[in-house]
C-alpha cells in the first residue's frame, strides 16, 4: 500500500506520514529533506538557490547531508522552496522518491505533490491542512522549546510567504489530488490528528 501524505509546511504531515507508516509497518520518506538538502548543498557549493544549473548541480548532494540537524531550520525550509521551483531538480530528484514509493510492499511518503505527481497511483492519499494561525503558533513554541528567539509575527509571515511560492509555482504546485482526503488539524491536538488519520486510512482500505 502507497500512502501519500501532502500538505503545507507546519500542517502536521510529517508527525502524521511517521505515526501512519509505524502503525501500518511501512517505511517512511520525508520528501522535503531531499529538497532542503538541495537548498542546503547550493548554498555550501558558493551557488545561487534561484539559479537553475546551480540548483541542479546541488542534487548530487552526499547521503550524509541528510543527518545534518541545520536541514530542519527555517533557513533551509527557505532555501528548500527556492530550489523546488525548478522544474529540473524536480526531475532530478523524481527518480529516487518514485523508487521509494514502488518498493514491495508499499511506503508512506510526504511532501507537496505526492499524490499529484510522484504517486497518483497511491491507494490512499491525505491532504492535510492547517490554518497560518494554528500552524505558525506550533512552529512558534516548538522553536521556542528549543530556545530559539523568535516572533509569532515572523513565523506567520514566512509560512504564508512559502504557501504562497508552493502553491502558484508553475512546476507540481501544491494542490490536493482529486481522490485525496482532507483533513484539516487546526483543532486537532498531535494524538486526535493521527488516529483520524489511521482511521481515515483504514476507511480507504476498506472502500
Ligand atoms: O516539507 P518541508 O517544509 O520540509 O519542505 C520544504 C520545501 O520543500 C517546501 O516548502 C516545498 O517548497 C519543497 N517541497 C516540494 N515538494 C515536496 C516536498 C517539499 O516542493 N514533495
Amino acid at each position: 500500500m502507497i500512502i501519500a501524505v501532502d500538505g503545507p509546511t507546519a500542517s502536521g504531515k510529517g508527525t502524521i506520514a511517521k505515526a501512519l507508516a509505524a502503525h501500518f509497518g511501512l517505511p517512511h520518506l520525508d520528501t522535503g529533506l531531499l529538497y532542503r538538502a538541495v537548498g542546503r548543498q547550493v548554498i555550501l557549493s558558493g551557488g545561487n538557490p534561484d539559479d537553475q544549473a546551480d540548483a541542479l548541480a546541488a542534487c548530487a548532494f552526499p547521503d550524509a547531508l541528510l543527518s545534518d540537524p541545520e536541514l530542519r531550520s527555517e533557513a533551509s525550509g527557505g532555501l528548500a522552496s527556492r530550489v523546488s521551483v525548478h522544474p529540473a531538480v524536480r526531475a532530478a530528484l523524481y527518480q529516487r522518491q518514485r523508487a521509494f514509493a514502488t518498493q514491495p510492499g508499499g511506503a508512506v511518503l510526504d511532501g507537496r505533490d505526492i499524490g499529484t505527481m510522484i504517486a497518483p497511483d497511491a491507494e490512499v492519499k491525505l491532504f492535510v491542512t492547517a490554518s497560518v494561525a494554528a500552524r505558525a503558533q506550533r512552529r512558534f513554541l516548538e522553536m521556542q522549546g528549543q530556545g530559539r528567539d523568535v516572533s509569532l509575527d515572523e513565523i506567520a509571515a514566512d509560512l504564508a510567504q512559502r504557501d504562497e511560492r508552493d502553491c502558484t509555482r508553475k512546476e507540481a504546485p501544491l494542490r490536493p489530488a482529486e481522490d485525496a482526503v482532507l483533513l484539516d488539524t487546526s483543532d486537532l491536538p498531535r494524538d486526535k490528528a493521527i488516529a483520524t488519520a489511521i482511521a481515515m486510512v483504514n476507511a480507504k482500505g476498506q472502500s
